[in-house]
């Protein structure tokens, strides 16, 4: 789940202990695993309620509370955000189709920590178009996670986002909504907005946890709310693409506390879904 951008000044910034990051580690966990699980059962003609009813129990069954539901009363465990509904998609009734886009965001909150992470799936029909969206926003993801290392600044992040996404490639991040700190609570400071100056913004230091995740337009930035005071489209109609990681700043490199890893392996195992790979030149000295 995105965070509404409000600007907060000199709000408190929680560091965790290594104590806490291995709880938030199991957080993420029940997250990657949820979302593994849902991108098993994604096909052409299956509905984002559905899913959203086997995520629910499948988060409870592995112990964690999703902590989505409820959430300033959003009514589900998952945000199913496809084609040009960037974040916040309340699971309906809708059948995917064979060409959809859909992003799933997940978030768990486990013995008192947070995890979140998001994911956006192409099922065979996806255009190459689009795919090339998809690939480059999970790589200005990790364009972003390279640049969360102790000494840096939430600018730095910013700035590496905005600039794979804007100058390296044709798209536009969305300002309204940016990532957040997680651990006690779902929605922490800082504000890591996907777009922004280097060497501005708070100083990173190790034990602070991010949740990075970068929304891309195909087209123009520009969104709406849709009146179900939730969902966020486009504005001009075009596809959007959203990938979401929990981490941990620490000296060397950012330490990454959801795990892709799980739902690569149900993409590749998944008739109905085209494989994705960030479009990073830094993708490969990263793990998850
Ligand atoms: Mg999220
Ligand atoms: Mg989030």
């Amino acid at each position: 789940m995105g965070f509404f951008s409000s600007i907060a000044q000199g709000k408190k910034v929680f560091y965790k202990t290594d104590e806490e990051i291995e709880l938030m580690r199991m957080a993420n966990l029940i997250v990657s695993k949820t979302l593994a699980h849902v991108a098993t059962l994604l096909r052409p003609g299956i509905s984002g309620k559905v899913l959203d009813r086997e995520a629910e129990t499948f988060i409870r069954d592995l112990g964690g509370r999703p902590a989505f539901k409820g959430y300033n009363g959003f009514p589900a465990s998952l945000c199913i955000s496809h084609n040009d509904i960037v974040v916040h998609g309340i699971p309906d009734d809708r059948p995917f189709e064979e060409d959809d886009i859909v992003s799933i965001d997940c978030g768990v909150e486990w013995q008192g920590y947070y995890g979140d992470a998001a994911f956006t799936f192409a099922f065979m029909g996806t255009p190459a178009p689009v795919m090339e969206l998809l690939e480059v926003t999970y790589g200005a993801l990790y364009q972003g996670i390279e640049q969360a290392v102790a000494g840096k600044r939430v600018g730095d992040i910013a700035f590496a986002i905005q600039h794979f996404c804007e100058r390296e490639h044709p798209y536009a991040v969305v300002r309204e909504l940016v990532g957040h700190g997680i651990g006690r609570s779902l929605h922490e400071e800082p504000e890591v907005p996907n777009y922004g100056k280097r060497g501005q913004g708070l100083l990173l230091q190790s034990g602070l946890t991010l949740a990075i995740e970068p929304m891309v337009n195909m087209g123009r930035r520009e969104v709406y709310q849709h009146e179900d005071g939730w969902t966020i489209h486009t504005r001009d109609g075009k596809p959007s693409a959203h990938y979401e990681h929990s981490i941990a700043v620490r000296k060397e490199r950012a330490e990454i506390l959801s795990d892709h890893s799980l739902i690569h392996e149900a993409i590749k195992n998944n008739p109905y879904l085209k494989k994705i790979s960030p479009k990073s030149k830094n993708f490969a000295a990263q793990k998850n």
